[in-house]
């Protein structure tokens, strides 16, 4: 598997779940890893205590990826930091689950800010630096909700599609950098996230993946680190789905 020895990560929301999956492993494979957490100051910097145990670099940072400022500050103090920036992971994300009808202005806003705004400050801030660098690799975090459509998610869904909206357009935008930009689409992955969800909800959804089973958070941190290689360079623009068969085509 790929080596990204010399290389700086970094990683929103990484201090839990699928995020600190994803810093785990790109820090396995060598890369110096920036642990973004919003709130949870204690458990990022256990994810770094984890990493240096390794034997790898790692930094916790604060910051609200979904205020520009905040965001533009977080990788200018990676770049202080490391000295450059190769992959940026938007990973990032909320839920305010609730039919329409009772959907407030409010639970629509924080998701569209959370998931999707967050994407945009982020990359913005990234790009400038990778584009001097002429490489980079952005991996944003859709979802099958964003492809298929989840009832009850209507805000996450709109997020999630406009995710992989924004990751073809600034593929085509930046592939002549080359920095790639690609998505991949998790489907049921047991987190903090999904502990809202009902049981026998979590039971129904089982019947629709063929794999006949949930998926880890490290099955998607293994996908993300082969997608941000050097090795993936030919692929950009692209949405992988990582959910066990559940939507395919
Ligand atoms: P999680 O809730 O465990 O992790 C999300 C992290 O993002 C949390 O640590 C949270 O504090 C952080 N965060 C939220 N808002 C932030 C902000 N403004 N600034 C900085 N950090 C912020 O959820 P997860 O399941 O690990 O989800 C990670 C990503 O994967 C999300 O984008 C989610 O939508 C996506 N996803 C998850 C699943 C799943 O089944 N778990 C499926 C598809 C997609």
């Amino acid at each position: 598997m790929s080596n990204l020895n010399e290389q700086v990560a970094l990683v929103t929301g990484a201090s839990r779940g699928i995020g600190r999956a994803i810093a785990l492993e790109l820090a396995r494979h060598g890369a110096a890893v920036v642990v973004n957490y919003n709130r949870s100051t204690e458990a990022a910097q256990r994810v770094v205590s984890e990493i240096e145990a390794g034997g790898g670099a790692a930094l916790a940072l604060q910051a609200d990826v979904s205020n520009a400022d905040q965001a533009a500050e977080l990788v200018k103090q990676t770049v202080d930091t490391y000295g450059k920036l190769d992959i940026l992971v938007n990973n990032a994300g909320t839920t305010r689950d609730m039919v329409i009808m009772m959907m407030s202005e409010d639970d629509w806003d924080v998701v569209i800010r959370t998931n999707l705004k967050s994407t945009f400050n982020m990359s913005k801030a990234a790009v400038k630096v990778m584009m001097r660098k002429r490489y980079g690799r952005i991996l944003n975090l859709s979802s099958v909700a964003g492809i298929a459509g989840n009832a009850g998610q209507t805000n996450y869904s709109a997020s999630k599609a406009g995710i992989i909206g924004f990751t073809k357009a600034l593929a085509r935008e930046v592939a002549a950098r080359n920095i790639t930009v690609n998505a991949v689409a998790p489907g049921f992955i047991p987190t903090d996230l999904t502990e809202a969800i009902p049981e026998n909800l979590k039971q129904a959804s089982l019947n629709a993946i063929p794999l006949g089973r949930w998926g880890t958070p490290e099955e998607v941190a293994s996908a993300v680190a082969f997608l941000v290689s050097p090795e993936a360079g030919y692929i950009t623009g692209q949405v992988l789905s990582i959910d066990g068969g559940m939507v395919m085509g």
